[in-house]
């Protein structure tokens, strides 16, 4: 029995404790946040606070860290690590590198193992390009995301003065994919791949068509890219944009022979992204008390993990089978 901890409680901590339930050869031992945990409503998990982490040192084998990538999970993971066996979805693909770095550095001074950005993306897909582009070297890969909902756009949105509340679906061009698919070369920007869909709630009195302007003229988020901004009600909004679905494609087009074409494609197609990224963090887990048992100390990513480690079936069974 793998006994898992719980670092954090937001969309990712709850999809955690949903998907151990499915998964009988782990237990949760419990919650642990920054907040007051009587203030945190888990789905029956018993909350602590950081403080009972180290004291319930024993009964843990795996942390799963479920902060945010922008302030959480740089200062958390490394810090835990110190301790424990964790697992994060740091997902700041820039700063992976030097997450990677600083966490390695701890988990091998105290001996623990760290799996970092785990997910899908960094994560599934990570190794899905990692295998497409080491088995068809002579081809390209485009990686499309969408039909969903990016918090990133989302929380941008919302620090619009003027704006009481916003939902940003990213959307892959499904043209561009077909044309991929069918050994097109093409020469794509940024804004030929996706588009992206702005739903806003307006403050009273905002000025729609300057905030419109602010959105679409955005650098970084909605300068490169062909963008649409609805205006709706708070009552809409929660209604029909509270849902958090995305998904995702990996395309590689390649040849292995003059004009012998091979397309590998891996898609998701997600009804709640922190259910799903929760799913593969807890597989992770699995993984990681296994090194652990090995004593194969420091920081690893999906890169580095055997596939049979994330599986509870034992390798003499996973072979016949
Ligand atoms: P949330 O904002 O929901 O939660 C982040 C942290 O904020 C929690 O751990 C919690 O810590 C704190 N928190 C949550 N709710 C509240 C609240 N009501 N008031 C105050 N604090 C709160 O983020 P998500 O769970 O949605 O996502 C976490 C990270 O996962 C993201 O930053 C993203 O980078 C990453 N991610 C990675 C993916 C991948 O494929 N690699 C895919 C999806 C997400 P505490 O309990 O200690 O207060």
């Amino acid at each position: 029995m793998t006994r898992v901890a719980i670092v954090g409680y937001g969309n990712l901590g709850r999809g955690v404790e949903r998907s151990l339930k499915q998964n009988p050869d782990m237990t949760l031992v419990g919650v642990f946040t920054r907040r007051a945990p009587e203030s945190v409503a888990t789905e029956g998990a018993a909350a602590y606070t950081m403080d009972e982490l180290l004291q319930k040192k024993s009964e843990i084998d795996v942390c799963i860290l479920c902060g945010g990538s922008a302030t959480d999970l740089p200062v958390q993971t490394p810090e835990i690590t110190k301790n424990f066996n964790t697992i994060d979805s740091f997902d700041t693909h820039a700063n992976i590198p030097e997450h990677f770095a600083a966490v390695d550095q701890t988990a091998k001074e105290n001996q623990t193992v760290s799996i970092i950005s785990t997910g899908w993306d960094p994560g599934l897909f990570s190794l899905n390009r990692l295998y497409a582009q080491s088995i068809l070297p002579k081809g390209e890969t485009n990686t499309f995301w969408g039909k969903g909902v990016s918090q990133g756009h989302s929380d941008a949105l919302r620090r619009i003065k003027g704006v009481a509340d916003a939902v940003q679906y990213t959307i892959p061009n499904t043209e561009i994919i077909q044309k991929l698919k069918s050994g097109e070369k093409l020469d794509l920007e940024t804004r030929d791949k996706h588009f992206r869909e702005c739903f806003v709630v307006l403050q009273d009195g905002a000025d729609a068509e300057a905030i419109k302007e602010e959105i679409v003229t955005m650098p970084n988020y909605f300068a490169d890219y062909d963008t649409d901004v609805h205006f709706v009600s708070q009552a809409e909004l929660n209604r029909d944009h509270k849902a958090m679905p995305h998904g995702g494609t990996v395309l590689h087009t390649g040849t292995t022979h003059e004009k012998t074409k091979q397309v590998i494609e891996y898609t998701l197609q997600l009804d709640s992204n922190p259910e799903f990224t929760a799913s593969v963090l807890v597989a992770y887990a699995r993984a990681c008390a296994r090194l652990a048992k090995e004593k194969q100390f420091g920081a690893f990513t999906v890169l580095d993990i055997a596939p049979k480690y994330l599986s509870p079936i034992d390798d003499a069974t996973l072979r016949k089978e």
